[in-house]
């Protein structure tokens, strides 16, 4: 593999020399318009589907525009070798604060999750200044986006039409068995290997040899481990089927605040259905769907995290996976604010004196400064 990479580095080098070359001979103004024909990130296109290719790009294209608010942290190599990069946005302070974690694209075949992921960073990248409340949570929170995080899956269901409906990782088979891939998301060391999975290795829901076997979920596993205390929200974006589901996979185990994580998911669908009419249920995996275990979601939620949830977008089963372009703005407008019902809450009871007051409450301070006018003048 290393001789392999050496090999690939010493192409790039020729390929590189060859460019230079070629500048100097057609001059360097026309290679400058040739480069100005690409997409930037003014002209990019968040109602298309993108490679990882250009996920790639876009990621450091937003670190170079917005160097104050935006930076890109390795979060480790997938199985195939490839590094996953996230993008962590906030307003930078002397005072300590909270974060918010957001992955897409956990499973390879759900575009319309990365096409999100890229959304909501182009919403609070562009609004943050005209947005009063989106710069206060700046201020106070940083959010961690992976817009992918199974690039090798993601890559492979970008080859052709068979390979369009693959869910899984890339990684080799294991011994005795000739599939490839992991279940990501069964793959989290959350009553692993136990409901809802498959031990056979050609299955979709292969949850691996043993808990974080998968460089992906390890990488995931010790980035937040090593900040658990500061993260408030873990959101993880999937397709499909409309809903919002909190944990846990496992029927016997209730989170401790699950009322207020039931009550708040209600709040953050009704915020959904504000936008286009779409109905997204709440619930936890076996209220709405069936058992699991390995999730993500149910490892965040085990290491403390207050508001942890699994989005599963667009459709309802009309065209599943494979969601047209026309629905990636208005899926991506529903389930921004869904997300930010949810952000909105955890960052108001973390930060009540940066809460904007409700309307009533404006009425009584008001009234109590003129009522204290009144007593001491
Ligand atoms: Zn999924």
């Amino acid at each position: 593999m290393k001789l392999a990479w050496q090999r690939t580095g010493w192409i790039f080098f020729f390929v590189f020399l060859q460019g230079s070359r070629g500048m100097e001979e057609r001059g360097v103004k026309t290679a400058m318009f040739e480069a100005e024909q690409q997409w930037t990130l003014k002209n990019y296109n968040y109602t298309k589907y993108h490679t990882m290719e250009d996920i790639y790009k876009w990621i450091n294209m937003n670190v170079a525009e917005y160097p104050d608010l935006a930076s890109s942290q390795f979060l480790g190599m997938t199985s195939e070798n490839r590094p996953i990069y996230l993008l962590k946005i906030g307003i930078r302070t002397d005072t300590p604060k909270k974060a918010v974690w957001m992955d897409c694209g956990i499973h390879a075949r759900e575009w319309i999750a990365p096409a999100f992921c890229q959304w909501f960073v182009k919403e609070i990248l562009q609004k943050h200044k005209e947005d009063e409340k989106l710069n206060t949570m700046l201020q106070n929170l940083d959010f961690y986006v992976t817009p992918v995080l199974n690039i090798d899956g993601y890559i492979y269901s970008w080859l052709n039409s068979s390979t369009r409906l693959w869910r899984k990782s890339r990684s080799a088979p294991p011994a005795n068995c000739t599939c490839f891939g992991v279940d990501l998301n069964r793959n989290f060391d959350a009553t692993w290997g136990t409901l809802g999975i498959s031990s056979d290795c050609c299955s979709d829901m292969y949850c691996g040899t043993g808990p974080n076997s998968e460089p992906e979920a390890k990488a995931v596993t010790e980035f937040l481990s090593r900040r658990k205390d500061q993260f408030l929200c873990f959101l993880t974006i999937h397709s499909r089927g409309q809903l919002l589901l909190y944990p846990y996979g496992n029927p016997e185990k209730k989170a401790p605040n699950y009322k207020e994580l039931k009550e708040l998911g209600e709040s953050a669908s009704k915020a959904i259905k504000d936008v286009h009419g779409m109905v997204y249920r709440v619930g936890s995996p076996p209220e709405l769907l069936y058992n699991n275990s390995g999730s993500s979601r149910d490892w965040a939620k085990d290491i403390g995290i207050e508001f942890v949830y699994t989005f599963e977008l667009r459709d309802n089963g009309t065209y599943g996976f494979l969601l047209p372009e026309e629905q990636i703005q208005p899926t991506c407008e529903e389930v921004f604010a869904g997300a930010r019902t949810i952000i909105s809450h955890a960052h108001d009871k973390h930060f009540p004196s940066s809460a904007v007051p409700s309307a009533p409450a404006l009425w009584i301070a008001v009234l109590a400064a003129w009522i204290s006018f009144q007593t001491f003048t």
